[in-house]
């Protein structure tokens, strides 16, 4: 088994490969599998966007869509983000992930634009990583080509992202937000983001982190905090929208306190891009009137 180089290993309802060499420990033959399969699922186009709904609490309009990375691994079935984005991060390879991502969501969009459907921008997660100097050239490129206008582009920050190099990242945002794109801080409520960085950030919405909405009927302390940052994001002049919104009393709870907008399984899950085309054409025709299914 030694000399063997890959062998397919079954632990409690999870396939995996594992690739095995004497001089290598567990963690890094399972590090280095993970970095050849992801390399793979990049070549072979295996990677997925899937489109959430975001929805106006005023109206019930859907005002945007978030695109949330899928992997459709051959061993694995559909893997999500959270399995693999952290290893994509420490391998280098999120960059070029990434870069799939913003083509790719900016294509969609601009391909639902020319079908008739309603403009909505599409919203795209970016890794710490990616938020460097050279950004804004591609954006600007991958817009160019898609033939998508700025408006209609969104990027979601974390706080973190932005934390761990202020200066550098304000910049960088300032160019972002030249091309007339969105900016929105994820999470929020996680990280570790100042108030007087805040305000200098050049932000345009704060999504307020699902943790605190779960909780919101039943802990007064997430109530709280929901309202807080509510408030804080109108002080700031930013639209606030939150995130994993599962039933109708969190619902009510965020329109009672003027939340701006809302996401989350209770409006619709994210979909693949067929699922979500009727959706949102099914939506734009009957004319908005409660939320659900
Ligand atoms: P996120 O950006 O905060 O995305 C929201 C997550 O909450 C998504 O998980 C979404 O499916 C889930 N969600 C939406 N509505 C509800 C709800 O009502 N209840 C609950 N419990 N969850 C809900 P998902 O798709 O698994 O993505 C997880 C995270 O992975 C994302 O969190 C984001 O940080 C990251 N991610 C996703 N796609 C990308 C990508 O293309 N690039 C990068 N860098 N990160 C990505
Ligand atoms: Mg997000
Ligand atoms: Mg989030
Ligand atoms: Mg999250």
């Amino acid at each position: 088994q030694a000399d063997s180089a890959m062998y397919r290993a079954k632990e409690q309802g999870r396939n995996n490969f594992q690739f095995f060499a004497p001089w290598m420990d567990t963690q890094v033959s399972n590090r280095l599998e993970m970095l050849i399969n992801l390399r793979r699922a990049l070549d072979q186009d295996e990677f997925k966007l899937y489109y959430q709904p975001k929805l106006s609490l005023k109206d019930g309009s859907v005002i945007g869509a978030e695109a949330l990375i899928r992997w459709q691994s051959p061993e694995q079935g559909m893997v999500p983000p959270d399995r693999f984005i952290p290893f994509a991060e420490d391998a280098g390879l999120i960059v070029p992930i990434g870069e799939w991502v913003l083509r790719t969501a900016c294509h969609q969009n601009k391909c639902w634009q020319q079908a008739g459907l309603p403009t909505i921008p599409v919203a795209v997660n970016l890794s710490p990583r990616q938020l460097n100097q050279s950004l804004p050239d591609f954006v600007s490129d991958v817009l160019a080509q898609s033939g998508l206008a700025p408006s209609c582009l969104e990027l979601e920050i974390t706080e973190n992202v932005v934390m761990k190099d202020a200066e550098k990242s304000v910049a960088t945002l300032h160019a972002l937000k030249r091309l007339g794109l969105q900016i929105s801080v994820d999470d929020f409520g996680t990280g570790y983001s100042s108030l007087s960085y805040l305000r200098r950030f050049p932000v345009d919405a704060l999504k307020i982190d699902k943790s605190f909405v779960r909780d919101i009927a039943r802990d007064a302390d997430s109530a709280a905090i929901v309202k807080a940052v509510i408030s804080l994001a109108h002080i700031l002049n930013l639209r606030v929208i939150a995130e994993g919104v599962e039933d109708e009393e969190q619902h009510a709870f965020l329109k009672e306190n003027a939340c701006d907008e809302v996401q989350g399984y209770y409006f619709g899950k994210p979909m693949a891009v067929a699922d979500f085309t009727e959706w949102l054409t099914r939506r734009a025709g009957s004319d908005l009137a409660a939320p659900g299914k």
